[in-house]
């Protein structure tokens, strides 16, 4: 893994200052979160009502609010060369600092995880000043990933990899479904997990429904179980699903689960630099409409992940955004018979030039489980 520098921070902000121009922002306005986690590698431990931000004008310098006594720890960071602390301390009004940085009557792209106090402390001191939601002004902003987290999703995607390996090992007839899922939660940790977001056991008719995550429900031979599982390691996601079966699957679980793979297989031989990420979405579906399922896959075929385990892109009908190398996304078709049993299967993959590649390389057949 290379060394990752101040350079790549500035690399960042430099990449996010000019989508913030090209929507006609003046600035970004980035709050403890993933987005700050992101352009200043910085997520302070204690996310309090004293205001942190870093402030991107899209012509001029970067400079972060930290409140004084914190200052130690944000200049501590591999990002801290990359923009000015300017620091402010308990009994002095937060928003003065602050709003100095800032447009009096400008437009400003605002982190989703900016707490509405903050804000409204803003409006206030720049009655003036118009604020967006970044997720929804800049969805793309942190969408194409660099070389660094490539690597770091690289990683998380191989300790997912290792937690699937592991849990084939394991009982499943007979054990709840929050068994199994604290043996998932356990070994996504003991492969260098720092959090893990989920851990879905669904089995038997519980497959159906893609937002079960984990019941009282104790799998049965002859189940299907949905394992969809991830977290964060290193500061960057993992998200996998495989679904295995317990004991002998019948002819039509076999099939459903093979329409499932191709359909898989479809999406991820659609990725190409350029393509809407719609038409990888479409190329899955047309997969299980042939083959007479399309009512039953309910859901978009994949979402992005960098900093979070889910944030744009979206791959769903409707985004004609194009795709771009250095995007990371899932590719999860799915099929959901209600009352009876699901099957899906994901991966997450990486856009490049000469297509997609996985990020995760456990087996795509029916494994069959004890
Ligand atoms: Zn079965
Ligand atoms: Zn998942
Ligand atoms: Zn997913």
């Amino acid at each position: 893994m290379q060394q990752i520098t101040a350079q790549h921070f500035a690399e960042r902000i430099r990449r996010g200052a000019a989508q913030a121009r090209a929507a006609g922002f003046d600035a970004l306005l980035i709050a403890p979160g993933p987005d700050l986690a992101y352009f200043a590698d910085y997520l302070p431990v204690a996310t309090t009502e004293r205001i942190t931000l870093l402030v991107v004008p899209v012509d001029g310098e970067p400079a972060m609010v930290v409140p004084a006594l914190e200052h130690d720890g944000a200049a501590a960071t591999r990002a801290a060369d990359a923009f000015r602390l300017v620091d402010w301390s308990d009994g002095e009004d937060e928003y003065v600092p602050t709003s100095a940085l800032m447009e009096p009557s400008g437009r400003f792209a605002v982190s989703d995880a900016l707490w509405a106090m903050h804000l409204l402390g803003l409006q206030q001191k720049l009655p003036g000043a118009r604020f967006e939601a970044i997720s929804h002004a800049l969805p793309m902003l942190r969408a194409v990933k660099d070389a660094d987290e490539i690597d770091r999703l690289a990683a998380a995607g191989a300790a997912a990899d290792a937690t699937f390996d592991d849990i084939l090992g394991a009982r499943f007839a007979g054990r709840a479904e929050r068994e199994v899922a604290a043996d998932l939660d356990r070994l996504l940790r003991e492969h260098g997990h720092s959090q893990v977001d989920f851990t879905i056991v669904a089995s038997g008719p519980n497959g159906a429904n893609p937002h079960h995550e984990v019941g009282d429900r104790v799998i049965a031979e002859g189940d299907m179980v949905v394992l969809d599982f991830g977290g964060l390691m290193d500061g960057y996601g993992s998200d996998t699903t495989r679904t295995v079966h317990v004991g002998e699957p019948t002819d039509e679980e076999h099939e459903v689960f093979e329409i499932v793979k191709r359909a898989q297989q479809a999406a991820f031989d659609a990725v190409a630099v350029g393509v809407p990420c719609q038409d990888i979405d479409r190329a899955a579906r047309a997969v299980i409409s042939d083959a007479g399922y399309g009512e039953y896959f309910i859901h978009r075929v994949g979402h992005g992940i960098g900093t979070t385990t889910h944030e744009p892109p979206y791959l769903v009908e409707g985004e004609e955004r194009p795709i771009e190398a250095g995007m990371c996304f899932s590719l999860e078709p799915g099929i959901y018979l209600p009352g009876r049993f699901g099957v899906r299967i994901e991966d997450i993959v990486v856009a490049a030039d000469d297509g997609a590649h996985r990020l995760n390389n456990t087996s795509r057949e029916l494994h069959l489980v004890q």
